[in-house]
C-alpha cells in the first residue's frame, strides 16, 4: 500500500490513535475500503470495526480516497468500535458464519504484518476450504432467504479481501525487488534523482547491430540496460528528431512506462521490451521506412512500448466472467487493451513524460488515434477479423498509399511482434512458455476457486508445453507470418523458417512425452518391484 503510484502521488494521512501517533499512506489504487482497512490495521482493530475520524476542530472527516491531507502536528483523532457479535447472528448458522469471518479477518491482520510476512497462497487455500464448507452447510441445512443473501454478500466481501490481499502481496513484492524499487518508489515529481542514479550504458557496435535481429537474446539484459536499449532504438530510428523529443523526457517516459508494468510471470516489462525489439527488428528487416513515414514508425514503436501497460495478469475472459472493475468500465469490450491504452495516455498527459509534447495539435491527434488503434488490435479475440481484412488488402496488389490498407498492415505488424516469442531461437523462446503457463495456471486456479469457467488451455491438468505451442504455431503464427511474407519476402527465411523448426521440435517433444519408458528402464523397475 505504501507503494507510490507513478502517475498520481501517494497521500499521507497522520493519525492519533488513543494518543499514539501513526500515519498511513495510500495510492490511487486504493478505494475507501482499503483506506478503512489501513486505519483498522494501524488501530489494531478488525476490518469490521466502525471507524470515525475527527480533525482538530472536532469535525468529522469523511473517509475516502479524496479525503483532505493533514500534517503531523494536526493528526486526525481515530475512534473505533468493533461490531457486536450478537447483531451479526440470530441463530446457529449465523454464528458459524461470524466465526469464519472473524477468523478470516484476524488472519489477514496477522499475516500482513509490517515485516511483510504474507502468505497469500496459504490463506487462499484455507479460506477456499472454509467457504466451500459453509456453502455446503447453507445448501444442506437451508437458511432463510434473507440470511442466504447476507451470507452471499459476506462471501463476496471475503473474495474482495483475497483480491486486495493479493494486490498488497504483489505491491510488497514490487517494493522488495531491488532492481525496480528505486524507480517504483520514486514519484514523477522526484524524477531528477531517479534519472541521476540510472546508470548509462555504452552500447558496443556489436550490440547495436545485434539489436536489429530477431535472434537478439532478450534475457541477457537487466532492467536499466533494457531502458538504454529502448532509448537507443528511438534515437537510431530518427524518432527523437522527427518528434523533436527532449532526450531527458524520453528517459522519463521509459522509466514511467517501466514502473507501470507489473511483475507478472509473462505480462511484464521484459515482454514489453521483447515486443518493441521485435518491431525494431522488423522495421530493419523489411526496410519499413521506405513504405511508411517516420510518424508511422513512431506510432508502431510507441504502441509496442505501451501495449500491455498495467496488465493485471488475468486475461479478458477472466475480467468479463469475474465482472471486474475493468470489465464494467469498458462494457466487456477489450477491457485490458482499453486499459493499457488509457494508462499510456495518462503517462503522456504528464508534461515531464510526454514525448509528443513538441508536436502540433493535428499531429498529436493522428498519433493518439494511431497508437489507440494499434493497442486495441492486440486483443486476440479480433485475430480473425484483422487477418481477413489484411488478406483482402493484399489482392490484387497492396496499396501503401491507401490509409485503410496501411492501418491494417500496422495492426498486423504489432500483432506479429506481440506473439513472436517462438520466432526467436529455442534458448530464448522456451523460458517464455514457462512464464506464460505460470500466468495461465494462476488464472485457472483462481477461476476454480471462484467457481468461474476455466479454459482447457489454461488448466494445469490438461495442458503441457508442447500441446500449448503446437497448435498456436501451426494455426496462428505460421499462417500469419506467411501472409506478411507475401509483402516482405525476407520474412520467410528470418521468421517463418524458425517457426517451422520450433513446430517440429515441439512435435518431437510431444511424441517423446507420450512414449512408454525405454525397455531397459521398465525392466529395471520390474526387477525392483519383484524383489
Ligand atoms: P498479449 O497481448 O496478451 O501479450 O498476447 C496475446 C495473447 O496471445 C497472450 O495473452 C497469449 O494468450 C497468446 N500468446 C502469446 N504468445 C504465445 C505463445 O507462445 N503460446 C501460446 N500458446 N499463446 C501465446
Ligand atoms: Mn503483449
Amino acid at each position: 500500500m505504501g507503494n507510490a503510484s507513478s502517475i498520481e502521488p501517494t497521500k499521507t494521512i497522520f493519525l492519533d490513535i488513543d494518543g499514539k501517533k501513526e500515519k498511513i499512506m495510500f495510492s490511487r489504487h486504493c478505494g475507501t475500503r482499503d483506506i478503512h482497512d489501513l486505519i483498522a490495521h494501524a488501530a489494531g482493530v478488525s476490518r469490521y470495526a466502525e471507524i470515525s475520524l475527527k480533525d482538530s476542530t472536532g469535525a468529522f472527516v469523511s473517509l475516502n480516497p479524496t479525503m483532505p491531507i493533514n500534517t503531523q502536528s494536526s493528526p486526525y483523532k481515530v475512534t473505533s468500535k468493533e461490531p457486536s457479535p450478537t447483531t451479526e447472528s440470530s441463530n446457529g448458522d449465523g454464528e458459524v458464519f461470524t466465526q469464519v469471518l472473524s477468523q478470516v479477518a484476524s488472519q489477514f491482520n496477522n499475516q500482513f504484518s509490517k515485516e511483510g510476512v504474507f502468505k497469500v497462497e496459504e490463506i487462499k487455500t484455507d479460506i477456499a476450504t472454509r467457504l466451500s464448507a459453509l456453502e455446503r452447510k447453507m445448501e444442506l441445512e437451508g437458511l432463510k432467504a434473507v440470511e442466504i443473501e447476507k451470507c452471499k454478500r459476506d462471501i463476496s466481501d471475503i473474495k474482495d479481501q483475497i483480491w486486495n490481499a493479493q494486490k498488497k502481496f504483489v505491491d510488497f513484492n514490487r517494493l522488495s525487488n531491488e532492481t525496480q524499487a528505486d524507480s517504483r518508489d520514486t514519484h514523477i515529481m522526484n524524477r531528477k534523482q531517479t534519472l541521476s542514479t540510472y546508470r548509462k550504458y555504452t552500447l558496443s557496435q556489436e550490440t547495436i547491430e545485434y539489436l536489429k535481429q530477431p535472434t537478439f537474446d532478450i534475457w541477457h539484459w537487466e532492467p536499466n540496460e533494457m531502458l538504454s536499449l529502448l532509448e537507443h532504438m528511438f534515437h537510431e530510428l530518427g524518432l527523437v528528431a522527427e518528434f523533436n523529443i527532449n532526450p531527458i523526457t524520453l528517459k522519463r517516459f521509459f522509466l514511467c512506462v517501466q514502473e507501470n508494468y507489473r511483475n507478472n510471470p509473462f505480462h511484464n516489462f521484459r515482454h514489453c521490451f521483447c515486443v518493441t525489439q521485435m518491431m525494431y527488428g522488423m522495421i530493419h528487416l523489411c526496410h519499413l521506412w521506405e513504405v511508411m513515414t517516420r510518424e508511422d514508425l513512431g506510432i508502431l514503436m510507441t504502441a509496442c512500448v505501451c501495449h500491455d501497460l498495467d496488465h493485471p495478469g488475468y486475461n479478458n475472459t477472466y475480467q468479463i466472467n469475474a465482472r471486474t472493475e475493468l470489465a464494467i468500465r469498458y462494457n466487456d469490450i477489450s477491457p485490458l487493451e482499453n486499459h493499457h491504452c488509457a494508462v499510456a495516455f495518462k503517462i503522456l498527459s504528464n508534461p515531464e513524460c510526454n514525448i509528443f509534447a513538441n508536436v502540433d495539435k493535428d499531429t498529436f491527434k493522428r498519433i493518439r488515434a494511431g497508437i489507440t488503434m494499434l493497442i486495441l488490435a492486440t486483443d486476440m479475440a479480433r485475430h480473425g477479423e484483422i487477418m481477413d481484412n489484411f488478406k483482402m488488402k493484399l489482392e490484387p496488389e497492396f496499396d501503401y498509399k491507401n490509409k485503410d490498407s496501411l492501418d491494417t498492415l500496422k495492426m498486423v505488424l504489432i500483432k506479429c511482434c506481440d506473439i513472436s516469442n517462438e520466432v526467436r531461437p529455442m534458448e530464448v523462446s522456451e523460458p517464455w512458455v514457462d512464464c506464460l503457463l505460470e500466468e495461465y495456471f494462476n488464472q485457472s486456479d483462481r477461476e476454480k476457486m471462484e467457481g468461474l469457467p476455466v479454459a482447457p488451455f489454461m488448466d494445469r491438468d490438461k495442458v503441457t508445453k508442447p500441446t500449448a505451442q503446437i497448435g498456436f504455431i501451426k494455426f496462428v503464427l505460421i499462417p500469419m507470418f506467411e501472409t506478411v511474407a507475401k509483402l516482405f519476402p525476407v520474412i520467410d527465411s528470418t521468421m517463418v523458417e524458425p517457426l517451422r523448426i520450433a513446430r517440429d521440435r515441439y512435435e518431437d517433444m510431444k511424441e517423446k512425452n507420450s512414449m512408454p519408458p525405454p525397455p531397459s528402464q521398465s525392466n529395471k523397475k520390474k526387477t525392483v518391484t519383484e524383489k
